[in-house]
């Protein structure tokens, strides 16, 4: 074949393959050199659309600098914590409305991402990476509107309840008069579907506050070993139906931190009950709380269930419940270490775990000792170009 007619012909499948990424209806960016910050070789016309920048702009530039990504508290997610270095594992991740991200424009205003990153494979290595992502700023918006409802609703349930438990409490004690057997038994079924009742109403509207960027952190210098000793002591009962066995190793030179006593109680409550719950019954339970450098660092480890491995990425999703704890517990409802990890990022914090299925699962937390609160607040209005 002439060499003329194979170099139209490379032409001409250059620009059909051409004309086939930029029809795509998403962002497009295709990076190379992942193993090293990544730099763009290719955006479609979707992708200067949403961003503003232009292909010839983006060109062999860091991906990190063209479109900065940030969090929902607008902080700016680094090179090795985004997405992309995951991906260079080999797998395919992908971020959704349960967990967006935002992404910079060049006139730096942002928007909410729903992003699809996959890498790249040529001979058996990884070369790079393809991201597709589009912009949920509607979904977003109908989330917010979901986020509010929830969060009213939950507020003006919380004074029907607060009655039913006072009169319900007031008829247990007897101080109105006696009560036979039965009426004390089904009085005491109310009460427990009752307080339920509450303590979920209180996590929809963490989650609707966390959602909303209007959680309060009330700091106050607390011993966190009193708290631990106190949250082992509320769940004795499910500790000895279990026949759990529970052991305590808590460092001398624990200082007080300042921290937010009430968030911090419903952290604790949160992992020492999912570890009971999660155990089979004669399993171990361990707390440990040491001070390391300059943080508290809290140890809760259990020999449960486990978390199996695809699950991992969205234990800290909200709703998110793993198949295999819904079959041993199928109350639970998925915003415990959604929470936790809100309340724990406030106060400077971190939350991660370590898990083995059939084995048992350890969760860590740090707290900063000298530790500056922030409230951190979503951005006032994500959506605005
Ligand atoms: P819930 O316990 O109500 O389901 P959480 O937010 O506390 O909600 O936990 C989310 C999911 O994380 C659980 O459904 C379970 O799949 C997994 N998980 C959390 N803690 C443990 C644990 N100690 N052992 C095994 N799985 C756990």
């Amino acid at each position: 074949m002439p060499v003329k007619q194979t170099y139209q012909q490379l032409i001409d499948q250059n620009i059909r393959n051409d004309a086939v990424l930029q029809s795509i209806g998403d962002g497009l960016i295709v990076i190379v050199d992942v193993d090293r910050g990544g730099k763009i070789a290719y955006v479609n016309k979707v992708f200067e659309e949403m961003t503003g920048w232009k292909l010839k702009e983006v060109l062999n530039k860091s991906i990190v600098k063209i479109v900065p990504r940030q969090d929902k508290n607008g902080k700016t997610i680094s090179f090795s914590d985004r997405i992309i270095t995951k991906v260079l594992a080999g797998e395919k991740v992908t971020t959704d409305l349960a967990s967006p991200f935002y992404y910079i424009r060049k006139d730096k205003s942002s928007f909410p991402v729903a992003s699809v990153i996959t890498p790249i494979i040529l001979k058996g290595k990884i070369v790079g990476a393809v991201e597709t992502f589009r912009d949920i700023s509607k979904e977003s918006e109908s989330d917010k509107a979901k986020t509010e409802f929830a969060s009213l609703v939950s507020h003006q349930l919380r004074t029907p309840f607060a009655t039913i438990n006072w009169y319900v409490e007031l008829l247990l004690a007897k101080d109105i008069g006696p009560l036979n057997q039965k009426q004390e038994d089904y009085l005491r079924e109310v009460y427990k579907a009752s307080k339920r009742m509450v303590a979920l109403v209180n996590v929809l509207l963490s989650v609707s506050r966390i959602e909303m960027g209007t959680l309060d952190i009330d700091k106050k210098m607390i011993d966190i070993t009193c708290l631990a000793e106190t949250i082992i002591d509320e769940e004795k009962l499910s500790i000895k139906e279990k026949s759990l066995k529970i052991s305590k190793r808590i460092a001398k030179n624990i200082p007080k931190i300042l921290a937010d006593p009430k968030q911090l109680t419903i952290v604790f409550q949160n992992l020492l009950s999912n570890a009971i719950k999660y155990s089979p019954k004669r399993g171990k339970i361990s707390l440990k709380i040491e001070h390391e450098d300059k943080n508290i660092k809290i140890t809760v480890t259990d020999s449960g269930i486990g978390i199996p491995k695809a699950d991992r990425p969205k234990i800290f999703d909200r709703f998110f419940r793993a198949d295999n704890a819904k079959e041993i517990e199928p109350d639970g409802v998925g915003l415990g270490l959604y929470i936790s990890k809100a309340v724990i990022e406030m106060m400077g914090g971190k939350i991660w775990f370590k898990s083995q299925v059939k084995k048992g699962t350890v969760f860590y937390i740090t707290i900063p000792v000298n530790q500056k609160l922030k409230i951190t607040k979503k951005k006032p209005d994500e959506t605005k170009k």
